[in-house]
């Protein structure tokens, strides 16, 4: 059953919304400001998001904006008024999927969500595996191959590794994979993202002939093909 956070402060739209979603199998949680709606999201894993722009602590826009520093992915169908159309191009260019005006028939809302879940799911579904030259990676079942062939890696080099994979031929610099694996700040006196890099070549390059890892002196790391 898909979750789905309604932040609407206006008592009787939010209960119409969230009755019709309701009789349609999905649960809803609803958020009557910014504030909540993010104290919401710290906890809960949603599948959709329903911002109305007119809320009393921030503007849906902006709250928008904020979600989606720390989540890219989580579709976001925003709500205006008739008179403020305007909205559309900001809400759009704040990271929002879709929107609708206000008022609405509750079959439009319910048609656009059902296509922002449905391309949710073959997003999701794409983007689990993950493939460079002959390397592998299952993220959902934390299997990585090379040529066929299982290696077996701790935790931290497979992670490592999905985030080479999301950012093939682009070098990524040991602060962005501190930051991004490790979630620290990076630490110049330390050279234990070099030991881990080494760690993870060591299993996906030994007794193969292509290096994937390139080391780019000054910068970071590549991943990409000798050929
Ligand atoms: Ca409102």
């Amino acid at each position: 059953m898909a979750i789905i956070c309604l932040v609407e402060d206006e008592q009787k739209v939010a209960a119409f919304i969230c009755k019709g979603l309701e009789e349609h199998n999905y649960k809803v949680k609803t958020a009557k400001d910014g504030a909540s709606a993010k104290a919401m999201l710290q906890t809960t894993d949603f599948d959709l998001l329903i911002l109305d722009v007119m809320l009393p602590d921030i503007n849906g826009i902006e709250l928008c904006r904020q979600i989606r520093q720390s989540d890219t992915k989580t579709p976001i169908m925003m709500l205006t008024a008739l008179d403020q159309v305007q909205n559309k191009v900001s809400g759009l260019k704040a990271g929002a999927d879709d929107y609708l005006v206000k008022p609405f028939h509750f079959i439009e809302l319910l048609a656009r969500i059902e296509a922002l879940l449905r391309r949710k799911i073959v997003n999701d579904t794409e983007e689990h595996i993950l493939e460079f030259d002959d390397l592998k990676l299952d993220t959902w079942s934390n299997i990585a191959e090379r040529a066929g062939k299982q290696v077996s890696l701790t935790a931290k080099e497979f992670t490592l590794l999905e985030l080479f994979l999301r950012h093939p031929n682009k070098v990524l610099s040991r602060e962005y994979i501190a930051e991004k694996v490790w979630k620290i700040d990076f630490d110049t006196g330390t050279n234990f993202i070099d030991v881990y890099v080494n760690y993870l070549r060591n299993k996906i390059e030994k007794g193969y002939k292509n290096k994937l890892i390139h080391t780019v002196i000054g910068m970071g790391y590549v991943l990409k093909t000798d050929k």
